[in-house]
């Protein structure tokens, strides 16, 4: 049994928790991380086998928040960012029989066959459009009534495919695309609102939010690494539970209650159905409305080609409509953005299935997902008949993407009611705050001010 104080204790060592955490000890706070399994990263992890370095979760990121490129400063020496390639600035949108590139200038614009031309002349009207009057308006409602049928079927489905996993009309874009929803609410459009705000002056830090697609040199893995390097961290600590304790500290008890922390305060960083088991002190009124929240599943596939005999894709990746009824939701190319993820002269793609609208597919056996992979790496790659992937590594993830739906809020007032009942006790992670990597370094930034 060991019994130990300690001034602040995070539960969770994934990208929030160990941010939060190694915010916190630059500010010379006492900081002790618990983690249930063996490893840290959470969610992010990297593999380098035969020559190709691949990821299992999340693949890129953005530099969507000043935190995001500051942080990169502080693990300088440790861990590299690395921004993708110019030449992978492309996105590739499948329709019809193969990938058509999104626009990005007028002449695509007015010839791509992407969106129809009564849309292409609609959209022109885009800045006198009248504003929404639901507050929890869908993101897809939002897409069809401001930007039209085809934008929203072969531009925002697909975004939201390959960002959430989740059905645009289901997400209720305040909490799911809250910068999308202000620019409506604040500007009356979003065409307005983008020349508005790229007018507004900036300050040195807001140039920090540079919108490049990032990873860290040599793979995701790196970053959280860096970010554990000297820090307090037990990994493999089973069935931790928090409970309240005399004179307003906490104890945090761990390893089927062997061993135990006492501390002045507690912060979560575990997905929402993790929740439950850690803290049993909170009544169920105020915790069902936090573990409710869904997770899409998602099943990742790193795909490998030695020699891909100069069939490449400069890209970013190519998403999937879901109105065109294939089983995949996109393939970003890791290779095509970042230096040494495959051998020279070969490439690594990055499936991704399941989400939303094919939870079912978690259930497929190996056999059956390397069948989807191959079929796609021949009718969607275009590789011919006669190649087949030199490596198919599979992940799946049970619980992957929080969708922010319209109960969302219901959610955002049990943590402010939890946390203003118990102080001391707060809940981090992407049950709030927004669900990407940059949203994650951004959350864990704040939180670790706030203290
Ligand atoms: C397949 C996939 C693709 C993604 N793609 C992208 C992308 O392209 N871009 C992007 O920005 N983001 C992407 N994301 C999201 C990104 O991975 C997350 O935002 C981020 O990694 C979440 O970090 P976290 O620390 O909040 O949660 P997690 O990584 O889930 O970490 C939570 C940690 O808590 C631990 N834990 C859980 N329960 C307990 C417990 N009871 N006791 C102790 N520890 C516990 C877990 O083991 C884990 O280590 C993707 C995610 C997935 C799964």
């Amino acid at each position: 049994m060991m019994k130990q104080e300690r001034d602040i204790v995070v539960i969770g060592a994934g990208l929030t928790g160990l941010a939060t955490a190694f915010n916190l000890r630059k500010k010379g706070r006492d900081v002790l991380v618990l983690e249930k399994e063996n490893r840290v990263g959470g969610q992010i992890r990297t593999f380098t086998e035969d020559g190709f370095t691949f990821e299992s979760g999340p693949n890129t990121g953005v530099v969507s928040f000043p935190e995001v490129t500051e942080l990169f400063q502080d693990l300088a020496g440790r861990c590299e960012l690395e921004t993708a390639r110019e030449s992978s600035k492309r996105r590739l949108i499948w329709k019809g029989r193969k990938f058509h590139a999104l626009p990005s200038g007028l002449v695509s614009a007015v010839t791509t066959p992407l969106f129809t031309l009564k849309d292409k002349f609609r959209i022109l009207g885009e800045p006198w459009r009248k504003k929404g009057t639901d507050p929890n308006e869908s993101v897809g409602s939002l897409a069809q009534r401001r930007l039209g049928r085809s934008f929203f079927e072969y531009a925002v489905d697909p975004f939201v495919s390959g960002v959430y996993a989740g059905d645009p009309m289901k997400l209720t874009t305040r909490f799911a695309l809250p910068k999308l929803y202000n620019l409506e609410a604040n500007y009356g459009s979003f065409v307005r609102g983008a020349i508005a705000k790229r007018k507004e002056p900036k300050t040195d830090r807001d140039r920090l939010v540079t919108k490049k697609v990032f990873s860290a040199h040599g793979g995701l893995q790196k970053m959280v690494d860096a970010l554990a390097q000297g820090a307090d961290i037990v990994t493999g600590a089973q069935h931790i539970k928090v409970q309240p304790n005399e004179g307003g500290t906490w104890r945090v008890s761990y390893n089927d209650g062997q061993d135990e922390v006492v501390c002045r305060r507690v912060i979560t960083a575990v997905g929402a159905y993790a929740l439950p088991e850690l803290l049993p002190f909170i009544p169920d009124t105020l915790m069902k409305p936090i573990s409710n929240l869904y997770y899409a599943p998602v099943i990742q596939v790193s795909v490998g080609v030695r020699d891909t005999q100069g069939l490449d894709y400069p890209a970013f990746g190519g998403l999937v409509p879901s109105k065109e009824q294939q089983k995949l939701l996109g393939i970003l190319f890791p290779s095509a953005c970042f230096v040494e993820r495959a051998p020279e002269g070969g490439a690594l793609f990055s499936y991704f299935m399941g989400g939303v609208r094919h939870a079912d597919y978690l259930k497929k056996s190996d056999g059956e997902i390397r069948e989807m992979v191959i079929e796609a790496f021949h009718s969607m790659l275009k590789y011919p008949e006669t190649m087949t992937p030199d490596m198919i590594r599979i992940f799946r993830h049970e619980r992957a993407i929080p969708q922010y739906g319209e109960d969302s809020g219901k959610r955002f007032e049990a943590i402010t009611c939890i946390e203003k009942q118990y102080p001391g006790l707060i809940l981090a992670g992407n049950m709030r705050d927004g669900i990407g990597m940059g949203n994650r370094i951004h959350q864990a930034a704040m939180v670790a001010n706030d203290l």
